[in-house]
């Protein structure tokens, strides 16, 4: 499953402290270490190191069903996290567009994390650059099953794990898509339905009732998590951690001058 969505005025503690730095050997700022893998349109990725961590434990989970069972994990992470990179970098693309600075793209086991600088938090701004992960997502998704069909390949039923890799893939980028819409701040339904909010209402105001929808999704996700998937307990409590850090933000705006990482994730289970 998946998470989250970008970008806000989120600050977070450290997000604001720490200054923006420019070295190659900086980590992005607030995310502790991380190793650049590459560039997309101008825009840095990088691995945070407890992306390992996920690694160590796919193989450890395959272990027993020997190496062709590992390898076909570790493809599998890497078309899953293949895929978050394109749902990120649609949002920085029309984050960029919209006049913010796009810092990097850092992936965590939970997914994906943009980090945006100087983010307009004009309602439409906010609202355009929310949208496009999931949309992208569902777009991919779409063209994948739309490929595996024409080249004969069954993508009916819904599979994630067997079948074609068209099937598997063009599910994954549906999930992700939907997933992300799922109206809790920070994820990108939640900044969708806080733009909407604010075109009747200060940004304190959107923000604060969004982040009370946030908070019952969340311990909702922590629930049903405990019942069917861990992962979804750590994303419910993201949600819960990353509403708050968005009421406060939104509670006190950083000063001019200051460094406002703005930033967001786009999470995976
Ligand atoms: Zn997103």
């Amino acid at each position: 499953m998946v998470t989250a969505g970008e970008d806000g005025p989120r600050g977070g503690s450290d997000g604001r402290r720490r200054r923006r730095s420019t070295g190659p050997h900086t980590p992005v700022a607030g995310h502790g270490h991380s190793l650049p893998i590459g560039r997309v349109a101008g825009i840095p990725i990088r691995l945070h190191w407890t992306f390992w961590l996920l690694v160590v434990f796919v193989v450890a989970v395959d272990w027993s069903g020997g190496r062709r069972a590992v390898a076909t994990g570790l493809v599998w992470i890497a078309a899953l996290f293949a895929s978050v990179v394109a749902h990120e970098i649609a949002h920085c693309l029309v984050a960029r567009r919209r006049g913010a600075r796009v810092l990097g793209i850092v992936l965590v086991p939970l997914g994906g994390l943009s980090r945006l600088e100087s983010m307009p938090t004009a309602p439409d701004d906010e609202l355009a650059v929310a949208i496009a992960g999931p949309l992208t997502s569902v777009g991919l998704g779409a063209a994948l099953l739309a490929i595996g069909l024409v080249v004969g390949q069954h993508v009916w039923p819904p599979t994630l794990f067997a079948g074609s890799w068209w099937a598997r893939l063009g599910w994954l980028n549906l999930l992700l898509g939907a997933f992300n819409l799922l109206p809790a701040l920070p994820m990108d339904g939640g900044r969708v339905l806080r733009a909407a909010l604010a075109r009747h209402r200060s940004h304190l105001e959107a923000t604060l009732l969004a982040g009370r929808i946030a908070r019952y999704l969340g311990v909702a996700m922590v629930i049903v998590g405990f019942v069917y998937d861990v992962w979804l307990v750590l994303i419910g409590v993201f949600v819960l951690v990353g509403a708050r850090a968005e009421e406060e933000a939104a509670r006190h705006p950083p000063d001019h001058g200051d460094d406002p990482a703005h930033r967001g994730i786009d999470a995976i289970g």
